[in-house]
């Protein structure tokens, strides 16, 4: 016999500013979640996972659906854009493509105009697929209760699988990026689904700078993978290698390799290892191509 497992009852909030979220969290703290696409929490809540009693709704707040680009200021996203805006965002430059593709990646398009990217963070799996770009874009998190904010890189931000260093009382309300100079690019590559549905099994973000085309010297490499780890994770002595070096199939070859090396992954280690190896080799080549294009 099938045993339906019945959601627990909670009171629903649709704040419309974003100091009433913030005063309902203050008020409610462990009790309370807040979400904006539900596609992760409305699930856990079905499996009781989660248990919340009050559950606050983002959608409503106008402060946190923005999208906004400038040299001086970076990228900005807010809170609340979901994966089908923000990859059909006019306002980002071409040089973040990388973000719109690890966007694209996460589900079907219904999964895509409800999730938000900041839901991806929220949840904390390790195989979220808007992470890896994030991690090597070095983008940060703005995060506020009513006690104050904090800006805190994204790396910092993961304490385990399915955890982070969220206080009950805090949310997140923009991710930041900073500006990339001139001569950048990347991209997100994934292994493997067989359904939109599947869970990533390898994903690799990517962004490489060069000095010029001419010379073709890393001044800067972002490398970030997802399910290789207990929480998505930078490639930080691939990057290290990079920097420096003049960017050909040679050292590309070896800094895939480096990054296969300090991955971690637990089930299916030999395979994972090596299509993070495949992948990094395959999207720091594309990068350095939509740079020389
Ligand atoms: C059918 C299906 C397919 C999927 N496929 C993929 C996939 O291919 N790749 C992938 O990466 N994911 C996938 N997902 C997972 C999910 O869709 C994404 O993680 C999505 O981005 C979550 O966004 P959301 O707005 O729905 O999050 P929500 O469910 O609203 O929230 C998720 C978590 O983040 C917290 N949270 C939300 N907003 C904030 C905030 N502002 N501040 C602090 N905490 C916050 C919530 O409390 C909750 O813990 C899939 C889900 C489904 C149901």
């Amino acid at each position: 016999m099938i045993r339906l497992k019945r959601i627990n009852e909670f009171e629903y909030f649709a704040p419309s500013t974003l100091a009433e979220a913030i005063s309902l969290l203050a008020q409610y703290k462990e009790k309370a979640r807040v979400f904006s696409g539900g596609t992760d929490l409305l699930v856990q809540m079905k499996q009781r996972k989660a248990t919340p009693e009050y559950l606050i709704d983002l959608k409503n707040i106008a402060e946190l659906k923005g999208i906004t680009y400038s040299a001086a200021e970076g990228l900005k996203i807010g809170a609340t854009v979901t994966h089908g805006v923000l990859a059909t965002s006019p306002v980002i430059p071409e040089k973040y493509d990388m973000l719109k593709e690890a966007s694209l990646a996460v589900g079907s398009v219904q999964t895509r105009n409800r999730g938000t990217i900041v839901g991806n963070i929220g949840t904390s799996s390790p195989s979220a697929d808007t992470p890896p770009a994030l991690l090597a874009l070095d983008a940060r998190l703005k995060l506020v209760s009513a006690d104050g904010e904090r800006v805190i890189p994204l790396t910092d931000f993961y304490a385990g699988p399915f955890k982070n260093v969220l206080e009950p009382t805090e949310l997140i309300t923009e991710i930041q990026i900073p500006d990339l100079p001139e001569n950048s690019a990347g991209t997100y590559l994934w292994h493997s689904k067989i359904t939109e549905e599947d869970e990533t099994l390898v994903g690799v973000g990517v962004v490489l700078t060069i000095n010029s085309r001419e010379d073709k010297v890393c001044t800067r490499a972002g490398i970030g993978l997802c399910s290789v780890a207990p929480t998505p994770m930078r490639a930080r002595k691939a990057e290290e290698f990079l920097k420096g070096k003049k960017i050909n199939d040679n050292v590309i070859r070896q800094a895939a390799e480096i990054a296969s090396q300090e991955s971690l992954p637990r089930s299916r280690a030999e395979y994972r290892r090596e299509m993070v190896k495949v992948n990094t080799r395959r999207a720091l080549t594309k990068a350095l191509k939509r740079i020389e294009e």
